[in-house]
């Protein structure tokens, strides 16, 4: 019925953001899954710049998490990566996101946020919000230990945001980078190829690896 209700003639562009910190296989299953019910034509994973809700921790270099959603994308010929939100200078935020999107692929393209549970209900919170639901249909897709409902929607504008189940992968990039950090294996959490980056790189270093007065 989604697939159906494409319009012809539109391009139909999904939007996936995130830190990506380091990006893995529950990001890459939602977009997939999304792109597959939605009909869409492309999927475009945008890493933020500096993520204004994670300022209490440090996040990684945006150039690392960017080469590792290129890493992650680069075989499927309907994923791309953008880079206008590294690239703009301060925070980021959504709505400046999909502008930048919207301006950059003209007036024949749809635009269809991916979001997970979690972000869905925080919508409102976020800067901008009047405007978001003119830019892009959202589509909020199902995460493991976030309960969400219909209820959940209920103060959004109706008809802006379709919830989606999508197989669910108990991942999160939190848990990717403890597991790093404490010497637990991330094969098969991530692509092979995150988890040889993240070795090359040093990301995530071994508590004990660093000085006592670090920890
Ligand atoms: P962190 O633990 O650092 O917050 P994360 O795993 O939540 O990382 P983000 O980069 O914050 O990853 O998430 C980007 C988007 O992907 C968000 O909309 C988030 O809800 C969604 N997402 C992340 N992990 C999953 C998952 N396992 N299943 C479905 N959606 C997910
Ligand atoms: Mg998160």
């Amino acid at each position: 019925a989604l697939a159906r209700a494409a319009r012809p003639g539109r391009y139909r562009l999904g939007v996936m953001g995130g830190t990506f910190d380091p990006i893995h296989h529950g990001h890459l299953v939602a977009a997939s899954e999304v792109a597959a019910k939605f009909a869409l034509d492309e999927v475009v994973f945008v890493p933020t710049g500096v993520p204004w809700q994670k300022r209490d921790r440090g996040v990684s270099a945006a150039e690392d998490r960017y080469l590792m959603t290129v890493i992650a994308t680069a075989s499927n010929p309907r994923f791309t990566v953008s880079r206008v939100d590294i690239d703009r200078p301060g925070d980021t935020f959504t709505v400046d996101t999909l502008r930048d999107l919207r301006a950059a692929r003209g007036p024949d393209t749809d635009l269809f946020f991916i979001t997970g549970a979690d972000a869905v209900r925080q919508i409102l919170t976020w800067r901008g919000a009047e405007d978001l639901f003119g830019l892009a249909h959202f589509v909020g897709v199902t995460r493991p230990g976030v309960p969400m409902t219909a209820d959940d929607l209920a103060h959004l504008p109706p008809g802006s945001v379709t919830l989606l189940e999508v197989p669910a992968l108990a991942i999160s990039s939190t848990a990717c980078r403890d597991r790093v950090m404490a010497r637990q294996p991330i094969w098969y959490l991530v692509p092979d190829g995150i988890v040889q980056y993240i070795a090359k790189r040093g990301l995530y270093p071994p508590y004990d690896s660093k000085a006592p007065n670090d920890r």
